[in-house]
């Protein structure tokens, strides 16, 4: 795989192209993102939906949304996954690979026939569809959907704007990490304007479930600090999830609060499927948690990455600490 983390060179230009090919298209169009979706996934596809649907374009977007994010999507605004393409469909991909059949939700794209529109912000991103734009520079593909929505020509509103910001707020930790360029507080200060609902959003997101705990007591009794203190680590399984009455979702903040721990540079989620291991890496300094990633067959971003890997936890952990141990040393070298 290759990955390409620099600022795309031709950022306005694909970003008219991809709107020209939504604007071009007159079948329907169907916005899908990731597996998994997270506050970026789901704030770009309704962001991009209702900006065409004020067009009055005939928008799909089928989604599996989490219940943390539920409070978001209005009554039929998005539909369960589809089993077949509407005729004359146009795909367009946001926030993930259109490449990646593992990670891209939502419908098959092996088997679309028409046009694939691309907009992500992942380096690892293979770059191969009909129109696409790719920019790792940017915080939030919610960000890129911003300026998509200006080449449209669509009417701000709030109910735009909103999403959007969601988008921007998950992806960025709330305006906390390096990646916040000053454009990203200049697309936000556009979004505030047109009416995003900042407050709303973030007490929303706030928001955890009584099983969230009752299975954080759970994963922080696996939690353990490995390769010389520089990486932290924990567990989830099924047996877990359980005994505390939670779900996979009440997982995916919890590589956050593994990220805090001072003096390490990794932190690893492992999420255990019996079958399968899924891990959400986190990384600080010059530790790529996305070369890590991609050793395991995943990608993402430098700071956050992830990966799926088709073996039992037993047979995936020594993959994982081999992996670690060629990025800790290859770090240390560059000190
Ligand atoms: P998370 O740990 O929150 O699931 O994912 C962190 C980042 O890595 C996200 O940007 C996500 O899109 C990416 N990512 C997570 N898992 C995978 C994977 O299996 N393959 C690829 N290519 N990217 C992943
Ligand atoms: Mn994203």
């Amino acid at each position: 795989m290759t990955t390409q983390n620099l600022p795309s060179q031709g950022y306005a230009e694909d970003i008219q192209r991809v709107a020209a090919a939504l604007l071009a298209h007159s079948g329907p169009v169907v916005v899908m993102a990731h597996e998994n979706p997270d506050g970026d996934a789901l704030g770009s596809v309704l962001g991009l939906s209702r900006a065409l649907r004020a067009l009055g374009k005939t928008v799909i977007a089928p989604m599996t949304v989490p219940q943390y994010l539920a409070f978001l999507p209005r009554e039929g605004e998005i539909s369960p996954p589809l089993t077949e393409w509407p005729a004359g469909a146009l795909a367009a991909v946001l926030d993930v690979d259109n490449n990646d059949p593992v990670r891209v939700a939502g419908a098959d794209l092996g088997s679309l026939s028409g046009p694939v529109v691309n907009i992500d912000h992942h380096g690892t991103n293979q770059r191969r569809a009909t129109a696409g734009v790719v920019d790792p520079s940017k915080p939030a593909a919610a960000m890129m959907v911003a300026d998509v929505v200006d080449a449209l020509g669509a009417p701000w509103s709030e109910e735009i704007a909103t999403p959007l910001m969601l988008g921007m707020l998950t992806d960025t930790g709330n305006f906390s990490f390096d990646s916040v360029t000053p454009e990203a507080f200049e697309t936000a200060a556009r979004l505030r304007a047109h009416g995003a609902k900042i407050g709303w959003l973030t007490d929303g997101l706030r928001q955890n479930s009584p099983s969230y705990y009752l299975l954080l007591r759970e994963v922080l009794g696996t939690m353990e600090f490995t390769h010389g203190g520089l990486v932290v680590m924990a567990r989830v399984d099924e047996a877990m999830l359980k005994r505390a009455g939670a779900t996979w979702e009440d997982v995916e903040s919890y590589v956050g609060l593994l990220r805090n721990a001072a003096g390490t540079k990794l932190a690893v989620m492992v999420k255990d499927y019996a079958d399968r291991v899924k891990l959400s890496l986190r990384s600080r300094g010059n530790v790529s948690a996305q070369n890590v990633a991609v050793a395991l067959g995943g990608g993402g971003h430098v700071p956050a990455a992830g990966a799926t890997v088709l073996q039992p936890y037993a047979a995936t952990r020594p993959l994982l600490d081999a992996a670690i141990d060629t990025e800790l040393a290859r770090a240390a070298l560059e000190e």
